[in-house]
């Protein structure tokens, strides 16, 4: 199923998002939390894929799982940086054979030690690669308060724009932690012609070491109600999961509430984290 259909129907789209297993012997510890969220009923699972390609046969493989054993439609990302045009066309190929309609066309973060060009600068030639190579519906990343490189967030609406034009079918966000970032940032892509379903993604911080680790990978901003949180209650590890799960249903509540019909929770490989944050919705996502 293409995600694009899926994100069209007269409801609200809940997806989450998992990480393959870093070692080949965790298979069956991602297979669990797969078996987990699937019967939660969710419209779409969709696998990361390791910094620099580390774990792209891992992503193919549970994503193949998801969608051929579990028979619900799952979205493989893809990163570009450092890669050739050979080992792209070869990932392309596997996701092809498996069966696998949607892809999460990414450039990758740029390793800090390594002058490793690869074939493929930005988001955007991997978009054009694989639009260029079947009928896959594609995904590709956008950033609320700016991707961290961008000097200019104009530029930065330009360039994501320019990745829709290639050929995009949807957009998922980073992480934020104030729904008003989002909803100026709807403004800024409808004013620049940007049409396609932006999904927002959802990362409940559920413990102390999230806290500083999410906003240092992220770039996102901490509001100031989320930081009284945490200073009241990161010692208390049971405190701080409780608080982190209402702010994170708080949030989606919210965004509901405002008329956004799709919501992306980044899991963290936590099926339990997201079980709680369903019950919270039972009647909401009805
Ligand atoms: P791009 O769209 O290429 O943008 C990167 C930077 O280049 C931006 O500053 C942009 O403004 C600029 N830029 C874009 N196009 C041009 C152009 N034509 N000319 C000049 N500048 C340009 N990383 C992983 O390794 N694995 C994952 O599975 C993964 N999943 C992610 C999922 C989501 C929803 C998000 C938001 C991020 C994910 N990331 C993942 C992180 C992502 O790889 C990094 O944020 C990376 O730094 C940028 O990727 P991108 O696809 O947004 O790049």
């Amino acid at each position: 199923m293409k995600i694009i259909d899926l994100l069209k129907q007269d409801k609200v789209t809940f997806s989450c998002e998992i990480f393959p297993p870093k070692k080949d012997n965790a298979f069956g510890e991602v297979f669990n939390v797969v078996d987990q969220i699937s019967a939660f009923g969710v419209d779409f699972i969709s696998v990361t894929y390791g910094a620099g390609g580390s774990t792209s046969k891992k992503t193919v493989e549970v994503a193949a799982y998801i969608q051929n054993r579990k028979k619900v439609a799952t979205l493989a990302h893809l990163t570009c940086i450092g890669a050739t045009k050979k080992q792209i066309e070869q990932r392309i190929q596997d996701l092809k054979e498996q069966g696998i309609e949607n892809i999460m066309a990414l450039r990758g973060d740029r390793p800090l030690d390594s002058t490793t060009q690869g074939e493929y600068r930005h988001a955007v030639d991997l978009i054009r690669e694989i639009h260029s190579n079947g009928e896959f519906c594609i995904g590709g990343a956008c950033y609320p308060e700016g991707h961290m490189e961008c000097d200019h967030k104009k530029k930065d609406i330009l360039y994501l724009k320019e990745k829709v034009e290639a050929g995009c079918d949807f957009l998922t966000t980073q992480m934020f932690f104030d729904n008003n970032l989002f909803y100026n940032f709807l403004y800024k892509t409808l004013s620049a012609g940007i049409s396609v379903p932006i999904i927002p993604g959802i990362m409940p911080i559920i413990n102390a070491r999230q806290v500083k680790r999410s906003c240092e990978l992220s770039g996102a901003t901490m509001p100031a109600r989320f930081i009284a949180i945490a200073d009241r209650f990161s010692d208390d590890p049971l405190a701080m999961e409780q608080a982190g799960i209402a702010y994170a249903t708080d949030q989606i509540v919210d965004l509901i509430a405002n008329g956004v019909k799709w919501i992306h929770l980044y899991t963290m490989n936590r099926p339990q984290t997201a079980a709680k944050i369903l019950h919270n919705l039972s009647h909401i996502l009805r």
